[in-house]
């Protein structure tokens, strides 16, 4: 784990398996880090935040640190992405552009931050003694301490989204990669002292959620918390950070609705819908896994999307021609494959995929179902973060934004349409924290993004980002 500039061991001793997805192996040990080894953490990213060398220092300067950090990244951009591979699985290409390179532009984008940071001048109407008069500075200052904790489904990035904007603001974080893919969160931490950031601003510890996760979590010295991961977790640590008065980001889980139009292109449907399920083999969190489609083109959308599905290459992420890597890990394996049995037991129509292809590594092949009854299904409720669709029909516009809003969720959803007019108006009645027209899984670091209802509090990228790791302090003067 890097603390400081230290490498260390966990205080413990205790070390984790590592494992290359495609193949079951084990590629590496990291630390099990416990509370002693995040109190160090912790320790030292609140000695640093106070150091003057980093409080003090210029907005231009972190500006230009954070450009050479992500300039290291590029240069790395191979080995990065590799390791990326390596370690989750996915295609290589897709580590190469999405986890490297939005990376370094969510890199870019915020260390630009760095220098735009500003406050109000307010004039007051407190009238005592009279004669005098009051004016205040609204200025932001960095919240202090981040706790990032994030997910294995694109790790480099969801690092970064959190690193960025922490670093940019003036904070100082550590960060708990998840178990099952610490290393690429490993090597930028190393990356970043050598574009000459301060040791101790960013520290990485590896280690279980349970333990590592929650003594973070639960530290009376950090005053944020930022977390990426499942509803469940999310709910847990938004309790502990509400009995502690601690701020907290909640980036949580989704069920997200693709809804194709009447009037759509139906090519360009099919081809999107099948896109925004099975990209990153649908371990995403804004995975559109609810279809609806209206019923006269029910068939036509849906063989459509059964097609492109079956003709889905799976395989190793290192292989040129995969498509569908691996899930992450046997255990989240396992728990995608459970839900395709019961998504057949409970009556859905198996159109594509539904099991896993005879070769070592945790595989699932992208599976299509057919709901047309309306009887409760578990897979039109539950997030499966696998590559697994429900195709629902739909008779009326009003119908299908009540059946789309008919979940816990609210992180995101798309609509399919050639009629934009159609698209703005169910835009406005979905709830979610994104919508999507033509398109699905688009993100980009000056576009808000988060949930509503049980997908989370809080948006990361754009301005609300640094509003997110900064506070307010008024400095009121009479004169
Ligand atoms: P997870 O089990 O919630 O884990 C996420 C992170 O939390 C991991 O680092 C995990 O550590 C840690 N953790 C687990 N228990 C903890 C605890 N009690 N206290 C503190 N930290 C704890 O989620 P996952 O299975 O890795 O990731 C999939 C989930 O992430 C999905 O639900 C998905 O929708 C969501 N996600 C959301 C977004 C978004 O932006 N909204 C983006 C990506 C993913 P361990 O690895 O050691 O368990
Ligand atoms: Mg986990």
């Amino acid at each position: 784990m890097l603390i400081g500039d230290q490498w260390r061991h966990a205080t413990s001793g205790r070390t984790l398996a590592v494992f290359n997805p495609a193949t079951g192996e084990e590629i590496a040990q990291v630390p099990d880090a416990d509370i002693d080894d995040v109190n160090h953490a912790v320790a030292v990213a609140r000695e640093t935040g106070r150091e003057p060398h980093w409080r003090d220092m210029l907005p231009a300067v972190r500006e230009r640190l954070l450009l050479k950090f992500a300039d290291l990244i590029e240069q790395h951009g191979d080995e990065l992405a590799h390791l990326e591979t390596l370690n989750q699985g996915k295609p290589l290409g897709i580590a190469r552009a999405v986890d490297v390179g939005a990376g370094v532009q969510w890199l870019r984008y915020m260390a630009g931050w760095a220098t735009k940071i500003d406050g109000s001048v307010v004039d007051l109407s407190f009238p005592v003694p009279e004669g005098t008069r009051y004016r205040a500075m609204v200025r932001r200052e960095p919240v202090g301490v981040v706790g990032a904790i994030v997910p294995w489904n694109f790790p480099l990035a969801m690092a970064i989204w959190k690193i960025a904007p922490a670093l940019a603001t003036g904070c100082t974080i550590v960060l708990k990669p998840a178990e099952e893919t610490p290393l690429t969160a490993l090597r930028i931490a190393e990356l970043a002292l050598e574009a000459g950031l301060p040791p101790g601003v960013l520290n990485v510890i590896t280690g279980r959620g349970e333990s590592a996760g929650a003594a973070l979590v639960a530290h009376p010295d950090v005053a944020k918390i930022s977390f990426t991961g499942s509803t469940e977790v999310g709910r847990l640590i938004g309790q502990r950070c509400g009995a502690d008065i601690r701020r907290v980001a909640l980036e949580l889980g989704g069920k997200s609705p693709v809804i194709v139009l009447d009037d759509c292109d139906v090519e360009v449907a099919i081809q999107g819908a099948a896109a925004g399920i099975f990209f990153n083999s649908g371990q995403v969190c804004t995975a559109g896994s609810r279809l609806y489609v209206p019923k006269r083109k029910f068939e036509q959308v849906v063989d459509g999307v059964a097609a492109v599905a079956d003709a889905l290459e799976v395989g190793s992420g290192f292989e040129m021609t995969t498509q569908i890597g691996p899930m992450v890990s046997r255990r989240h394996r396992e728990r995608v494959l459970g839900l395709i049995r019961t998504g057949t037991s409970e009556g859905a129509e198996l159109l594509a995929g539904g099991d896993a292809p005879d070769r070592p590594g945790y595989f699932v092949r992208p599976t299509v179902f057919a709901h047309t009854s309306g009887t409760p299904l578990t897979l039109v409720r539950e997030e499966v973060f696998g590559p697994v669709l429900v195709a629902m029909p739909y008779d009326t516009i009003d119908d299908v934004i009540r059946q789309a809003n008919d979940t816990e969720y609210g992180l995101a959803a798309s609509v399919w349409t050639t009629h934009i007019g159609n698209a703005m108006r169910i835009a406005d009645r979905l709830e979610a924290g994104t919508v999507w027209i033509n398109t699905h899984n688009v993100i980009d670091p000056a576009m808000p993004f988060g949930g509503v209802k049980q997908s989370g509090i809080g948006r990361e990228h754009g301005r609300a980002a640094i509003d997110a790791y900064t506070e307010c302090k008024s400095v009121c003067v009479a004169y």
